[in-house]
């Protein structure tokens, strides 16, 4: 049975698991030759517990940032705004930087992060989203590495919120519409 105010689980937990362990083999392998660390750069809240389990799947040297944008406030239209509410520590100039993203629907949210790091003269930056909901894709965005491609649906847990709430779920969850 899912959880109150969710109307059915669309990953299980296991299936995120064997998706976590993928993309840790394909990021491990696409950055086995570089001679330095890797950045790893999540963006909160969303990403925050599949970053937890990413970087314990990809097999090398790496440190960690966060950045926040503000998108969709706290319901489920977007606003089409978007400004950066807490800043990297680090400088990503002339460093191999992977961005890390819960989901990527119109594309707005990550095509914007994705220029504004471009700016900051990083050595190379590639892009990885847990989830991928292309059906309503309106700004371009090339993934490198893509987790699970879903239909369009709000989907809640495994770090992803509605109002804030639900991200504690375990799985991938389609919330109730009523
Ligand atoms: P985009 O800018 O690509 O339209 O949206 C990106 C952001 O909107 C995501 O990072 C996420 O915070 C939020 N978002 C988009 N679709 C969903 C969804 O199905 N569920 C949840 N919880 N957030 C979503
Ligand atoms: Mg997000
Ligand atoms: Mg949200």
């Amino acid at each position: 049975m899912p959880d109150a105010g969710i109307d059915r689980v669309l990953i299980a937990e296991d299936e995120i698991a064997r998706t976590v362990r993928r993309l840790g083999r394909e990021i491990t392998t696409c950055y086995s030759g570089i001679d330095r660390e890797l950045v790893v750069v999540g963006l909160l809240r969303g990403s925050f517990v599949f970053l937890a389990d990413l970087i314990r799947a990809i097999r090398l040297p790496l440190v960690v940032d966060f950045i926040s944008v503000s998108t969709y406030g706290d319901g489920i239209v977007s606003s089409g705004e978007l400004k950066v509410t807490l800043d990297l520590e680090q400088s990503v100039e002339d460093r191999d930087v992977l961005l890390v993203e819960d989901i990527v629907d119109t594309g707005h949210t990550f095509s914007h992060v994705i220029r504004m790091m471009r700016s900051r003269r990083p050595r190379s930056l590639k892009v990885c989203t847990f989830l991928d909901k292309p059906s309503r894709r309106t700004c371009e965005v090339d993934i490198d590495f893509c987790g699970i491609t879903i239909p369009d649906a709000f989907v809640c847990g495994y770090g992803l919120d509605f109002a804030q709430r639900y991200r504690n779920l375990p799985y991938v969850g389609v919330l109730k519409t009523d």
